[in-house]
Protein backbone atom coordinates (compact mmCIF):
# COMPACT_ATOMS: atom_id res chain seq x y z
CA UNK A 1 0.00 0.00 0.00
CA UNK A 2 1.14 3.80 -0.41
CA UNK A 3 -0.29 6.87 -1.55
CA UNK A 4 0.78 10.14 -4.00
CA UNK A 5 0.46 13.61 -2.73
CA UNK A 6 0.23 16.47 -5.31
CA UNK A 7 0.83 20.14 -3.91
CA UNK A 8 -0.90 22.17 -6.25
CA UNK A 9 0.87 25.63 -5.50
CA UNK A 10 -1.62 28.30 -6.77
CA UNK A 11 -4.42 30.29 -5.56
CA UNK A 12 -6.63 32.80 -6.58
CA UNK A 13 -5.89 34.89 -4.10
CA UNK A 14 -4.18 34.79 -0.60
CA UNK A 15 -6.92 33.86 2.55
CA UNK A 16 -6.34 36.17 4.89
CA UNK A 17 -5.36 33.05 7.69
CA UNK A 18 -3.31 31.34 5.05
CA UNK A 19 0.43 29.87 6.17
CA UNK A 20 0.71 27.22 3.64
CA UNK A 21 2.74 28.03 0.63
CA UNK A 22 0.77 28.73 -2.48
CA UNK A 23 1.16 31.85 -5.10
CA UNK A 24 -1.77 34.08 -5.78
CA UNK A 25 -1.39 33.64 -9.11
CA UNK A 26 -1.49 31.23 -11.94
CA UNK A 27 0.99 32.71 -14.06
CA UNK A 28 3.68 29.70 -13.31
CA UNK A 29 1.06 27.30 -14.09
CA UNK A 30 2.10 25.67 -17.66
CA UNK A 31 5.53 25.61 -16.56
CA UNK A 32 4.71 24.17 -13.28
CA UNK A 33 3.04 21.32 -14.85
CA UNK A 34 6.07 20.26 -17.03
CA UNK A 35 7.75 20.24 -14.26
CA UNK A 36 5.32 18.32 -12.03
CA UNK A 37 5.27 15.71 -15.05
CA UNK A 38 8.66 15.36 -15.17
CA UNK A 39 9.19 14.85 -11.49
CA UNK A 40 5.97 11.90 -11.66
CA UNK A 41 8.75 10.48 -14.05
CA UNK A 42 11.63 10.21 -12.38
CA UNK A 43 10.54 9.73 -8.97
CA UNK A 44 8.51 6.43 -10.40
CA UNK A 45 11.57 3.99 -8.05
CA UNK A 46 10.76 5.74 -5.23
CA UNK A 47 7.96 3.34 -4.16
CA UNK A 48 9.56 0.27 -5.26
CA UNK A 49 10.85 -1.36 -2.21
CA UNK A 50 14.93 -1.65 -2.47
CA UNK A 51 16.33 -4.45 -4.40
CA UNK A 52 17.31 -7.32 -2.61
CA UNK A 53 20.30 -9.17 -3.58
CA UNK A 54 19.94 -11.00 -6.78
CA UNK A 55 16.50 -9.67 -7.23
CA UNK A 56 16.59 -6.88 -9.65
CA UNK A 57 13.17 -5.50 -10.00
CA UNK A 58 11.43 -5.51 -6.48
CA UNK A 59 7.71 -5.10 -7.23
CA UNK A 60 6.85 -1.58 -6.34
CA UNK A 61 3.90 -1.08 -3.80
CA UNK A 62 0.47 -0.46 -5.16
CA UNK A 63 -1.03 3.28 -5.24
CA UNK A 64 -4.36 3.06 -3.12
CA UNK A 65 -4.79 6.67 -2.72
CA UNK A 66 -4.13 9.99 -5.00
CA UNK A 67 -4.37 13.34 -3.28
CA UNK A 68 -4.46 16.70 -4.92
CA UNK A 69 -3.85 19.24 -2.22
CA UNK A 70 -2.89 22.85 -2.24
CA UNK A 71 -3.17 25.62 -2.83
CA UNK A 72 -6.27 25.13 -5.14
CA UNK A 73 -5.77 22.16 -6.86
CA UNK A 74 -9.49 23.13 -8.87
CA UNK A 75 -7.78 26.15 -10.22
CA UNK A 76 -6.11 23.28 -12.63
CA UNK A 77 -8.85 22.93 -15.53
CA UNK A 78 -10.17 18.73 -16.65
CA UNK A 79 -7.72 18.16 -19.10
CA UNK A 80 -4.72 19.10 -17.07
CA UNK A 81 -5.64 17.23 -14.12
CA UNK A 82 -7.02 13.90 -16.56
CA UNK A 83 -3.48 14.14 -18.13
CA UNK A 84 -1.51 14.08 -14.44
CA UNK A 85 -3.83 11.14 -13.70
CA UNK A 86 -3.44 9.29 -17.19
CA UNK A 87 0.42 10.09 -16.37
CA UNK A 88 0.31 8.87 -13.03
CA UNK A 89 -1.72 5.26 -14.04
CA UNK A 90 0.59 5.16 -17.12
CA UNK A 91 3.87 5.28 -14.67
CA UNK A 92 3.08 3.76 -11.36
CA UNK A 93 1.40 0.33 -10.43
CA UNK A 94 -2.09 1.80 -9.54
CA UNK A 95 -4.47 -0.85 -6.96
CA UNK A 96 -7.93 -1.46 -8.32
CA UNK A 97 -10.80 1.41 -7.35
CA UNK A 98 -8.14 4.15 -5.63
CA UNK A 99 -9.17 6.96 -3.51
CA UNK A 100 -8.73 10.13 -5.24
CA UNK A 101 -9.54 13.19 -3.98
CA UNK A 102 -9.40 16.47 -4.67
CA UNK A 103 -9.68 19.84 -3.02
CA UNK A 104 -11.85 22.72 -3.97
CA UNK A 105 -12.68 26.00 -3.26
CA UNK A 106 -16.04 26.70 -3.86
CA UNK A 107 -15.62 29.64 -6.19
CA UNK A 108 -13.56 27.85 -8.67
CA UNK A 109 -16.48 25.30 -8.63
CA UNK A 110 -19.45 25.24 -11.51
CA UNK A 111 -22.00 22.33 -12.53
CA UNK A 112 -20.24 21.44 -15.63
CA UNK A 113 -16.76 21.43 -13.88
CA UNK A 114 -17.99 19.16 -11.01
CA UNK A 115 -19.20 16.84 -13.89
CA UNK A 116 -15.69 16.69 -15.53
CA UNK A 117 -13.98 15.86 -12.35
CA UNK A 118 -16.13 12.77 -12.00
CA UNK A 119 -16.15 11.56 -15.31
CA UNK A 120 -12.51 11.83 -14.40
CA UNK A 121 -12.18 9.37 -12.40
CA UNK A 122 -12.01 11.62 -8.95
CA UNK A 123 -14.07 10.08 -6.27
CA UNK A 124 -13.49 12.20 -3.26
CA UNK A 125 -13.93 15.41 -2.77
CA UNK A 126 -12.46 18.24 -0.09
CA UNK A 127 -14.22 21.26 -0.58
CA UNK A 128 -12.72 24.39 1.15
CA UNK A 129 -16.58 25.95 2.67
CA UNK A 130 -14.74 27.31 6.01
CA UNK A 131 -18.69 28.58 6.89
CA UNK A 132 -22.22 29.43 5.76
CA UNK A 133 -21.92 32.61 6.71
CA UNK A 134 -20.87 35.69 5.00
CA UNK A 135 -19.61 37.50 7.86
CA UNK A 136 -17.08 34.65 8.73
CA UNK A 137 -15.93 34.54 5.14
CA UNK A 138 -15.22 38.24 4.61
CA UNK A 139 -13.58 37.82 7.74
CA UNK A 140 -11.21 34.94 6.40
CA UNK A 141 -10.72 36.72 3.34
CA UNK A 142 -12.07 33.72 1.43
CA UNK A 143 -13.41 34.32 -2.11
CA UNK A 144 -16.62 32.96 -2.20
CA UNK A 145 -20.15 33.32 -0.73
CA UNK A 146 -22.23 31.14 1.75
CA UNK A 147 -25.00 30.83 -0.89
CA UNK A 148 -22.28 29.91 -3.46
CA UNK A 149 -20.84 27.48 -0.89
CA UNK A 150 -24.37 25.24 -0.64
CA UNK A 151 -24.86 25.67 -4.17
CA UNK A 152 -21.67 23.61 -4.99
CA UNK A 153 -23.03 21.03 -2.40
CA UNK A 154 -25.65 20.57 -4.28
CA UNK A 155 -23.97 20.54 -7.28
CA UNK A 156 -21.26 17.65 -6.25
CA UNK A 157 -24.00 15.70 -5.08
CA UNK A 158 -26.18 15.83 -8.07
CA UNK A 159 -23.51 14.64 -10.33
CA UNK A 160 -22.76 11.73 -8.09
CA UNK A 161 -20.25 12.56 -5.51
CA UNK A 162 -20.69 10.40 -2.76
CA UNK A 163 -17.54 11.04 -0.83
CA UNK A 164 -17.43 14.27 -0.18
CA UNK A 165 -15.73 16.55 2.93
CA UNK A 166 -16.16 20.46 3.69
CA UNK A 167 -13.59 22.24 5.82
CA UNK A 168 -15.05 24.65 8.99
CA UNK A 169 -13.19 26.75 10.80
CA UNK A 170 -14.05 27.78 14.25
CA UNK A 171 -12.81 30.04 16.93
CA UNK A 172 -14.09 32.86 14.77
CA UNK A 173 -14.79 36.85 16.76
CA UNK A 174 -17.46 36.85 13.58
CA UNK A 175 -19.44 34.31 15.17
CA UNK A 176 -20.78 32.62 18.06
CA UNK A 177 -22.03 29.81 19.86
CA UNK A 178 -25.87 30.27 18.12
CA UNK A 179 -24.08 30.82 14.70
CA UNK A 180 -21.71 28.01 14.64
CA UNK A 181 -24.44 25.10 15.93
CA UNK A 182 -26.03 26.66 12.77
CA UNK A 183 -23.04 25.90 10.96
CA UNK A 184 -23.04 22.38 11.91
CA UNK A 185 -26.86 22.06 11.26
CA UNK A 186 -26.31 22.90 7.71
CA UNK A 187 -23.96 20.47 7.16
CA UNK A 188 -25.73 18.25 8.66
CA UNK A 189 -28.55 18.73 6.86
CA UNK A 190 -26.69 17.46 3.73
CA UNK A 191 -25.81 14.33 5.13
CA UNK A 192 -21.87 14.06 4.15
CA UNK A 193 -20.11 11.12 5.14
CA UNK A 194 -16.82 13.86 6.56
CA UNK A 195 -16.30 16.68 8.03
CA UNK A 196 -12.58 18.42 8.67
CA UNK A 197 -13.16 21.05 11.37
CA UNK A 198 -10.57 23.47 12.29
CA UNK A 199 -9.79 26.10 15.32
CA UNK A 200 -8.55 29.65 13.64
CA UNK A 201 -4.89 30.05 13.94
CA UNK A 202 -3.08 32.99 13.42
CA UNK A 203 -0.32 32.02 11.37
CA UNK A 204 2.95 34.17 11.86
CA UNK A 205 2.99 35.49 8.23
CA UNK A 206 -0.45 35.29 7.61
CA UNK A 207 -2.03 39.09 6.70
CA UNK A 208 -4.79 38.40 8.91
CA UNK A 209 -2.20 38.16 11.92
CA UNK A 210 -0.65 41.21 10.46
CA UNK A 211 -4.04 43.13 10.35
CA UNK A 212 -5.04 42.16 14.26
CA UNK A 213 -1.11 43.35 15.19
CA UNK A 214 -2.42 46.71 13.63
CA UNK A 215 -6.09 47.14 15.10
CA UNK A 216 -7.67 46.69 11.37
CA UNK A 217 -9.15 43.45 12.54
CA UNK A 218 -11.23 41.60 15.21
CA UNK A 219 -8.84 39.45 17.53
CA UNK A 220 -9.71 36.20 18.17
CA UNK A 221 -10.21 34.31 21.81
CA UNK A 222 -9.11 31.07 23.10
CA UNK A 223 -11.89 30.84 24.82
CA UNK A 224 -14.36 30.88 22.28
CA UNK A 225 -11.85 27.94 20.31
CA UNK A 226 -12.53 25.87 23.47
CA UNK A 227 -16.17 26.63 23.67
CA UNK A 228 -16.91 26.04 19.45
CA UNK A 229 -14.66 22.49 19.85
CA UNK A 230 -17.25 21.30 22.52
CA UNK A 231 -19.91 21.98 20.87
CA UNK A 232 -18.58 20.34 17.56
CA UNK A 233 -17.87 17.23 19.20
CA UNK A 234 -20.30 16.83 21.32
CA UNK A 235 -22.82 17.12 18.06
CA UNK A 236 -21.18 15.27 16.16
CA UNK A 237 -21.38 12.25 18.67
CA UNK A 238 -24.95 13.04 18.53
CA UNK A 239 -25.23 12.42 14.93
CA UNK A 240 -23.20 9.32 14.85
CA UNK A 241 -20.22 11.13 13.58
CA UNK A 242 -17.13 9.26 14.51
CA UNK A 243 -14.27 11.73 15.99
CA UNK A 244 -11.48 10.17 14.38
CA UNK A 245 -8.52 12.91 14.43
CA UNK A 246 -8.24 15.66 16.52
CA UNK A 247 -9.81 18.06 13.40
CA UNK A 248 -12.03 15.17 11.33
CA UNK A 249 -14.81 13.49 11.79
CA UNK A 250 -16.47 10.91 9.85
CA UNK A 251 -19.31 8.61 9.17
CA UNK A 252 -18.22 5.07 10.46
CA UNK A 253 -15.72 3.89 7.53
CA UNK A 254 -15.46 7.02 5.76
CA UNK A 255 -12.45 8.27 7.21
CA UNK A 256 -10.10 9.79 4.64
CA UNK A 257 -7.78 6.76 3.58
CA UNK A 258 -5.14 8.97 2.35
CA UNK A 259 -4.64 10.95 5.48
CA UNK A 260 -4.95 7.55 7.43
CA UNK A 261 -1.79 7.11 5.51
CA UNK A 262 0.19 9.56 7.60
CA UNK A 263 -0.63 8.14 10.87
CA UNK A 264 0.07 4.66 9.91
CA UNK A 265 2.90 5.05 8.55
CA UNK A 266 2.19 4.19 4.65
CA UNK A 267 4.89 5.43 2.55
CA UNK A 268 3.56 8.12 0.10
CA UNK A 269 5.71 9.92 -2.59
CA UNK A 270 4.51 13.54 -2.42
CA UNK A 271 5.41 15.51 -5.82
CA UNK A 272 5.24 19.67 -6.62
CA UNK A 273 7.12 22.42 -3.96
CA UNK A 274 7.01 21.75 -0.56
CA UNK A 275 5.77 18.72 -0.51
CA UNK A 276 6.95 15.78 1.81
CA UNK A 277 7.54 11.97 0.88
CA UNK A 278 8.45 9.20 3.60
CA UNK A 279 9.47 6.13 2.16
CA UNK A 280 9.07 3.80 5.52
CA UNK A 281 12.63 4.77 6.80
CA UNK A 282 13.46 8.08 5.82
CA UNK A 283 11.70 11.53 4.78
CA UNK A 284 12.46 14.20 2.47
CA UNK A 285 10.83 17.38 0.95
CA UNK A 286 11.12 19.78 -2.31
CA UNK A 287 11.52 23.01 -2.05
CA UNK A 288 8.96 25.53 -1.39
CA UNK A 289 9.46 27.66 -4.15
CA UNK A 290 7.79 26.88 -7.46
CA UNK A 291 10.76 29.01 -9.80
CA UNK A 292 13.38 26.87 -7.77
CA UNK A 293 11.32 23.49 -8.27
CA UNK A 294 10.51 24.54 -12.11
CA UNK A 295 13.90 25.36 -12.56
CA UNK A 296 15.44 22.27 -10.80
CA UNK A 297 13.21 19.75 -12.86
CA UNK A 298 13.27 21.89 -16.70
CA UNK A 299 16.48 23.66 -16.77
CA UNK A 300 19.21 22.22 -19.22
CA UNK A 301 22.54 21.42 -16.83
CA UNK A 302 25.62 20.05 -17.94
CA UNK A 303 26.19 18.06 -14.84
CA UNK A 304 22.47 16.66 -15.74
CA UNK A 305 24.13 13.23 -15.24
CA UNK A 306 25.61 13.34 -11.81
CA UNK A 307 22.98 15.47 -10.41
CA UNK A 308 19.30 14.13 -11.42
CA UNK A 309 17.26 17.34 -11.75
CA UNK A 310 14.58 15.32 -9.10
CA UNK A 311 17.64 15.33 -6.73
CA UNK A 312 17.94 18.75 -7.02
CA UNK A 313 14.08 19.50 -6.63
CA UNK A 314 14.66 17.95 -3.09
CA UNK A 315 15.06 20.50 -0.35
CA UNK A 316 16.60 17.81 2.37
CA UNK A 317 16.09 14.28 3.43
CA UNK A 318 16.44 12.85 6.55
CA UNK A 319 17.25 9.60 8.24
CA UNK A 320 14.98 8.19 10.84
CA UNK A 321 16.50 6.80 13.79
CA UNK A 322 14.94 4.17 16.14
CA UNK A 323 14.16 7.01 18.69
CA UNK A 324 12.85 9.91 15.66
CA UNK A 325 10.46 7.11 14.67
CA UNK A 326 9.26 6.47 17.74
CA UNK A 327 8.36 10.05 18.67
CA UNK A 328 6.94 10.15 14.73
CA UNK A 329 4.61 7.33 16.00
CA UNK A 330 3.86 8.59 19.27
CA UNK A 331 2.98 12.25 17.99
CA UNK A 332 0.90 11.34 14.66
CA UNK A 333 -0.98 8.16 16.84
CA UNK A 334 -1.77 10.22 19.73
CA UNK A 335 -3.88 12.33 17.44
CA UNK A 336 -5.96 9.24 16.35
CA UNK A 337 -8.94 7.52 17.91
CA UNK A 338 -6.79 4.71 17.48
CA UNK A 339 -4.44 6.31 20.09
CA UNK A 340 -0.58 4.35 20.78
CA UNK A 341 -0.63 0.18 20.15
CA UNK A 342 1.44 -1.22 22.53
CA UNK A 343 1.47 -4.37 21.53
CA UNK A 344 2.00 -3.61 18.11
CA UNK A 345 5.21 -0.96 19.77
CA UNK A 346 6.95 -4.07 21.17
CA UNK A 347 6.59 -6.06 18.46
CA UNK A 348 7.82 -3.32 15.62
CA UNK A 349 9.85 -1.11 18.02
CA UNK A 350 11.37 -3.22 20.67
CA UNK A 351 10.37 -3.73 24.15
CA UNK A 352 13.04 -0.92 25.16
CA UNK A 353 10.61 1.50 23.57
CA UNK A 354 7.08 -0.19 24.74
CA UNK A 355 8.12 -0.57 28.22
CA UNK A 356 9.65 3.45 28.22
CA UNK A 357 6.32 4.42 26.41
CA UNK A 358 3.56 2.59 29.06
CA UNK A 359 5.97 4.15 32.20
CA UNK A 360 5.54 7.33 31.11
CA UNK A 361 2.10 7.45 30.30
CA UNK A 362 1.62 6.37 34.32
CA UNK A 363 1.86 9.70 35.49
CA UNK A 364 -0.46 11.34 32.31
CA UNK A 365 -3.01 8.55 33.42
CA UNK A 366 -3.40 9.45 36.72
CA UNK A 367 -3.55 13.43 36.01
CA UNK A 368 -6.54 12.09 33.67
CA UNK A 369 -4.65 13.74 30.85
CA UNK A 370 -4.09 10.11 28.97
CA UNK A 371 -6.68 7.62 28.89
CA UNK A 372 -6.13 3.54 28.66
CA UNK A 373 -8.02 0.10 27.75
CA UNK A 374 -6.01 -3.07 27.55
CA UNK A 375 -2.85 -1.81 25.23
CA UNK A 376 -4.13 1.13 24.33
CA UNK A 377 -3.16 4.09 25.28
CA UNK A 378 -5.27 7.53 23.91
CA UNK A 379 -6.93 10.39 24.14
CA UNK A 380 -10.66 11.23 24.50
CA UNK A 381 -12.46 14.00 23.06
CA UNK A 382 -11.62 16.49 25.85
CA UNK A 383 -7.90 15.35 26.18
CA UNK A 384 -7.15 15.18 22.40
CA UNK A 385 -6.87 19.29 22.37
CA UNK A 386 -3.75 18.94 24.00
CA UNK A 387 -2.20 16.38 22.90
CA UNK A 388 0.47 17.52 21.96
CA UNK A 389 1.73 18.76 25.03
CA UNK A 390 0.80 14.74 26.21
CA UNK A 391 2.90 13.68 23.23
CA UNK A 392 5.91 15.45 24.31
CA UNK A 393 5.93 13.89 28.15
CA UNK A 394 5.80 10.47 26.29
CA UNK A 395 9.42 11.79 23.51
CA UNK A 396 11.87 9.89 24.05
CA UNK A 397 14.36 11.78 26.00
S1 LIG B 1 -7.33 28.71 -0.66
FE1 LIG B 1 -6.29 27.54 0.94
S2 LIG B 1 -4.14 27.46 0.30
FE2 LIG B 1 -5.14 29.08 -0.91
S3 LIG B 1 -4.76 30.96 0.21
FE3 LIG B 1 -6.74 30.18 0.89
S4 LIG B 1 -6.27 28.91 2.69
FE4 LIG B 1 -4.35 29.25 1.59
Amino acid sequence: MAGIYIHIPFCKSKCGYCGFYSLPSTKLKDRFLEALKQEIVQRKDYLSPSPVCCVANATPKAINTIYFGGGTPSLLDTNEIGDLLHLINTTYLVANEPEITLEANPDTLSLEYLEDLRNLGINRLSIGIQSFFDNDLQYLGRKHNAEHARQCLDWAKQVGFENISIDLIYGLPTSNAEQWNRNLDIFFSYNLPHLSAYALTLEPNAILTKQIELGKAQPINEDDALRDYEILCSRAAENSYLHYEISNFCRRGMHSKHNASYWFGTPYLGLGPSAHSFDGASRQWNVSNVEDYCDALLSPDRNREAYPPVDKALKEKELLSPEQQYDEYVMLRLRTHWGIDLKWMKKNMGERFSTYCEQHAQPLIAQSRLSQTREFLYLNDAQMLFADGVAEELFWE
